[in-house]
């Protein structure tokens, strides 16, 4: 590992992201001695940009890149992945749901596996919506054969150059380790710690959430039918 790139989504997280860096900092010196925060400003209508350039202007270690409107996750995180340096690109929510400090057990597996995907176990977040994200999940695995228990868990280590082969599309940041199999990628679930949100709001609701990933989930199954394996016998 040369580098990590931090890829992070931002949309209106005015009040979290000075903690949000600052757990990152406490952490990312024992993952990796070389390193980048990639903050990706999804045209947040708050001050979240400000506070990323002030950020940005006193730690040589972020770099900030802001959507010239808000474009939604997939969007921001495509754009992000495009422009990051590393061989290494480690995603989380902006919210500080996600604890960057599970990154230190997650890493142990990054090497033997292209792809660690957290698994929010006890997750803080309603019940409706853990309710949402059960159905969601044992659906999306139904119809691709998968195993995943927790896709939608934003805390991810992924081999960059996989990462960057795959083209994504609104609503494909929740089907990564099925985009990433696709790319040959070893995929690996780490069981994470999960937060409550203590400022700002979610900017999904649970029926907007369903009847997209109803959509998705069938390009999905599409693209696995119909994707190449090519093997060259001989070239001259
Ligand atoms: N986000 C974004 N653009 C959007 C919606 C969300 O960049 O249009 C970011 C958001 O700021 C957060 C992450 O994506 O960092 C996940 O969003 P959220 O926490 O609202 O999702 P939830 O945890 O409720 O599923
Ligand atoms: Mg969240």
């Amino acid at each position: 590992m040369e580098k990590i790139s931090f890829v992070i989504p931002i949309y209106n997280e005015e009040e979290n992201i000075p903690q949000l860096i600052a757990e990152i900092e406490a952490v990312a010196p024992d993952l990796c001695n070389n390193y980048e925060i990639l903050l990706v400003d999804d045209g947040s209508s708050d001050g979240s940009l400000k506070v990323i350039q002030q950020q940005a202007d006193q730690n040589s270690h972020i770099r900030s890149l802001a959507l010239a409107c808000n474009s939604g996750q997939s969007a921001a995180l495509s754009a992000g992945f495009q422009a990051a340096g590393g061989d290494v690109i480690i995603t989380m929510d902006a919210d500080l749901q996600n604890n960057p400090a599970d990154l230190r057990q997650m890493i142990e597996h990054y090497g033997e596996y292209d792809m660690v995907n957290g698994w929010r176990f006890n997750r803080e977040d309603s019940w409706s919506k853990k309710i949402a994200s059960k159905i969601g999940n044992g659906f999306r695995n139904w119809l691709t054969r998968e195993t995943i228990h927790d896709t939608g868990c934003s805390l991810k280590i992924m081999n960059a150059t996989m990462l960057k082969q795959i083209h994504i599309y609104r609503g494909l940041h929740r089907f990564l380790p099925t985009l990433m199999r696709l790319e040959g990628a070893k995929v690996i679930e780490v069981k994470v710690s999960h937060r409550q949100r203590r400022y700002g709001v979610s900017k999904y609701t649970n029926l907007q959430r369903g009847i997209e990933g109803f959509y998705d989930v069938i390009a999905v199954r599409w693209m696995q039918s119909r994707h190449l394996t090519i093997e060259i016998k001989e070239e001259k």
